[in-house]
């Protein structure tokens, strides 16, 4: 669990200090949060896994009311009409989603795999080198241990798709802040501070969330995403030699315009096709974009000809359209929302009227140009039950949400499909 914007809280880094209400927190004291009441509780309780979880995750019998939730879901998956996949990173975040009733992945991140504490460090090294000859080295050691990650994700979720998007954060974001950190960065590389400040402030940027991130990285240093589509090519043949059924989907994140989507998804079937080759099997592998930036929604029927499927990243999106700093509405959202400027947090259920309409543009313009055009939702508003009856109206074919809300997705999905077809017997 992971509680976000509590504003309240003054966390002094200094100090080494959390303020709040008063109180104050020092290192090392023990708090408890609750992810869904969104509290943060002085002291260390004890969890307790809900009953209703230990049924779906471990099947068998529990109490009457977990049974009877089992049963609706089993009842709502009769009516739905959209499928639910789920956004998970890791084999274990795969198998909760697969027991939840996921029907696969909508979105794996790649960058969190980058994080892990034994592959920061080539990560690191990576972003350092000047060029695509010094990133060599490192990437060579981050592609086995990516195929590794994608083999697992693959074996959870044998027999049903999985859509990997490629690397989409600003490289700045792997290096660490501040000064003291930058050195023990170069001294860990064994490279001169100086070199690893210059290299540090040359990536940082006013706006990071509109800077040289997605399929810009893609573009301009087109050896990392090369390395990633390797990785999950071989950890795709490696599933099928193993007798599995991998369904691996690579998706191009932040893309605005035809031209980068064109380039980048003939640059991905290449690759694939020449792993594939080297390995001596053949493994279905869709290549699509994420549509995230208005423009791309505005021109989509330029897009789709270059794309097996459409997965709408609704937070950008939701940023964009809005022209509101996802890390900083903080300070004025919640004002909008209890004064009636807004009628509802737009990160959290969908704006109908305008990112909506973008998404329903989005939707007719890509199937004008490619009739049966796969389409999917993979930011937070998948899971949503309020945006997931927009998004049956519009067409999509899957909603993709974090796994713990896949059983309300299915649920909602069931809801918005008895209500359209309740709303289609009125007209008739
Ligand atoms: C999105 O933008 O909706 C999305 C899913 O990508 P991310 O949240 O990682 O930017
Ligand atoms: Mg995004």
């Amino acid at each position: 669990p992971c509680i976000v914007g509590a504003g309240d809280l003054v966390v002094d880094h200094g100090k080494g200090e959390v303020r709040v209400n008063g109180k104050t927190f020092a290192e090392g004291d023990e708090l408890s949060i609750d992810g869904t009441a969104g509290q943060v509780i002085a002291g260390k309780l004890k969890p307790q896994e809900s009953e209703v979880l230990q049924v779906l995750l471990q099947g068998g019998e529990g109490s009457p009311a977990a049974m009877a939730l089992v049963r609706i879901l089993g009842w709502a998956d009769e009516h739905r009409r959209l499928r639910v996949r789920a956004n998970a990173d890791t084999p274990e975040d795969a198998r909760h989603a697969r027991a939840f009733g996921a029907q696969g992945i909508g979105l794996c991140r790649t960058e969190h795999m980058f994080f892990a504490e034994d592959r920061i460090s080539q990560v690191r090294q990576m972003i350092l080198a000047d060029d695509a000859e010094g990133r060599k080295g490192p990437l060579a050691k981050l592609l086995p241990e990516q195929r590794g990650d994608f083999e697992g994700i693959f074996e959870a979720m044998d027999g049903l798709p999985v859509t990997v998007r490629l690397l989409d954060p600003p490289l700045h974001e792997f290096l660490p802040s501040g000064e003291r950190a930058l050195a023990a960065l170069a001294e860990e590389m064994g490279v001169d501070k100086a070199t690893v400040e210059e290299r540090a402030s040359a990536l940082e940027e006013q706006n990071p969330m509109l800077g040289h991130r997605g399929c810009r990285l893609g573009i301009t240093a087109p050896d990392i995403y090369d390395m990633q589509v390797e990785a999950i090519a071989r950890a795709a043949a490696a599933r099928k030699k193993a007798g599995g059924d991998p369904r691996p989907e690579i998706m191009i994140p932040l893309a605005g315009t035809e031209a980068e989507v064109a380039r980048l998804k003939e640059r991905v079937a290449e690759t694939v096709a020449s792993v594939y080759a080297d390995e001596g099997v053949e493994v279905d592998t869709l290549i699509g974009t994420m549509i995230e930036i208005p423009r791309a929604a505005l021109t989509a029927d330029r897009i789709a000809p270059h794309a097996d499927f459409f997965s709408f990243g609704t937070n950008d999106l939701t940023q964009m359209t809005f022209g509101f700093s996802r890390d900083d509405v903080g300070s004025f959202l919640p004002y909008y929302v209890e004064n009636g400027f807004l009628p509802a947090d737009p990160f959290a259920s969908i704006d109908v009227d305008g990112v909506g309409s973008l998404v329903r543009t989005a939707c007719e313009k890509g199937r004008a140009a490619k009739p049966g055009l796969h389409l999917g939702v993979c930011g937070e508003h998948g899971g949503d039950a309020a945006s997931i009856g927009f998004f049956d109206e519009v067409g999509l074919d899957y909603v993709s949400c974090s796994p713990y809300r896949v059983p309300v997705a299915r649920l909602a999905a069931a809801r918005a499909a008895l209500q359209h077809g309740v709303k289609e017997m009125d007209t008739v």
